[in-house]
């Protein structure tokens, strides 16, 4: 098996966008001079380059992804007089797996057989599980020490990205592939119905710049050896699937070639406000309330409890296995004509460079340190992903 734990600097370097998880591989480039026989097919695309400098940062937002090496954790158990549903430890791939998993953990409250069911944890997958439990007529509280915007939820990037940091691939069960399975099918058909219907989740095209067009990247996270796209995923299933590959003089990019994918993306803070208030509207309520220890279970007046609590579950219900993988994000301000996301690297970068549109400001760069609880940005880490982004789209032809 390899090492499963990389050096800090190491994972730093893999940081830039081979996190990003929307297909950008940061392949570094080659800088090899594409072959005469690939004159440009079709007029060159013309897209709007971004401007990027280190004034026009606007703020730096870090999260933690509760990751599991065996993924998430999704049964239900009896505590003292208590069932308790089990949805937590995603990594990254809460956004993208909530409502399919909402759906198994209604399953599972249906054979607990009470209408009333408390959810702890205010993030996506929390949010999504009482969402389900309503469509099915459960009259649902939630009691989460944090509501949005302070969840990790708030803190990701995001989009469809079922595998990123999800699991390794030897400690997957049968079982476990497919209750993921599941999740991912019936979640990727919700958060497509959701498009254009105010939550902020929309389709959004993506550059990834290579030297190689043929080299499939994103999902999963090689770095650590979690499984991949390839490993966890049918075609059908795959964010990448659908590319059309842009040659020499057919695209702005600064490598020799850009794939262009078709990315369902995700603004966090739009999203999260708006399956919130679906919860209230549907008549469910809110409390916001600490847990210390699992006893403090036994004051809430439901009998059923779905423990949506991410990395506080590790003291909650002392599951050591979990592990933070600190995210951090620099924004600078939207840019109009900016509607597309795109990444690669050139030769001689240390960093991948990356930048992904939302509402809330021109996302640049992304990370993953697996073991760093720190919530503080990490200087490095902005100066290395914002100089990347600089250095690769100064380069776009205009
Ligand atoms: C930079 C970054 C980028 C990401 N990009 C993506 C992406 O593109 N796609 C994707 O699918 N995912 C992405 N993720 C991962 C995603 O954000 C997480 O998987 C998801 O947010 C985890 O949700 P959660 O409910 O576990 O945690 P949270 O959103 O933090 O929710 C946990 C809730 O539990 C509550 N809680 C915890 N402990 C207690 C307690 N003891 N008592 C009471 N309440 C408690 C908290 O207050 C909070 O309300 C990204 C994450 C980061 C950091």
């Amino acid at each position: 098996m390899r090492a499963i734990i990389m050096n800090r600097r190491a994972l730093l370097k893999a940081g830039g966008l081979a996190v990003a998880g929307f297909g950008f591989g940061g392949c570094r480039t080659t800088g090899a001079v594409a072959p005469a026989s690939t004159a440009p097919r079709r007029p060159p695309l013309r897209l709007a380059t971004p401007q990027i400098s280190f004034d026009r940062i606007i703020r730096t937002t870090v999260g933690l992804r509760p990751h599991r090496d065996s993924g998430f954790v999704l049964k239900a158990e009896k505590v003292g007089a208590k069932t308790v549903i089990h949805n937590y430890g995603h990594g990254g791939t809460g956004m993208s797996l909530s409502w399919g998993l909402g759906v198994a953990v209604a399953d599972l409250a249906r054979e607990a057989g009470e209408r009333r069911v408390a959810v702890l944890g205010c993030g996506a997958p929390g949010v999504c599980s009482a969402r389900q439990l309503q469509r099915r007529g459960y009259d649902v509280t939630i009691y989460a020490a944090t509501v949005p915007p302070d969840t990790t939820s708030n803190m990701s990037l995001a989009g469809f990205t079922p595998t990123t940091a999800l699991v390794m691939n030897e400690r997957r069960t049968p079982a476990w592939d497919a209750q993921f399975l599941r999740a991912a099918e019936i979640s990727y058909r919700e958060l497509q119905l959701l498009v254009g219907r105010d939550y902020g989740v929309y389709w959004i095209d993506t550059y990834n710049g290579t030297d190689d067009p043929n080299r499939r990247v994103g999902g999963g996270g090689n770095e650590n050896n979690y499984a991949t796209d390839a490993d966890l995923l049918p075609d059908y299933l795959r964010p990448n699937r659908l590319r059309d590959i842009y040659g020499p003089g057919e695209h702005p990019f600064p490598t020799p070639y850009a794939v262009r994918s078709i990315a369902l993306a995700i603004d966090p803070n739009k999203y999260m406000d708006a399956i919130v208030k679906d919860v209230l509207v549907f008549g469910g309520k809110i409390v916001i309330r600490t847990f210390a220890t699992i006893a403090d279970l036994a004051s809430v007046p439901e009998s059923v409890i779905v423990n949506c609590t991410g990395l506080g579950s590790a003291t909650l219900f002392g599951d050591t296995e979990l592990v933070p993988i600190k995210g951090q994000l620099t924004l600078i301000p939207p840019e109009a004509g900016v509607n597309y996301r795109a990444g690669g690297r050139l030769p001689g970068m240390e960093t991948g460079a990356s930048i992904n549109p939302r509402s809330d400001g021109l996302v640049i760069g992304n990370l993953q340190v697996r073991g760093d609880a720190s919530l503080t940005p990490d200087p490095e880490v902005i100066k290395r992903n914002v100089q990347a982004a600089i250095d690769y789209f100064s380069k776009m032809k205009g």
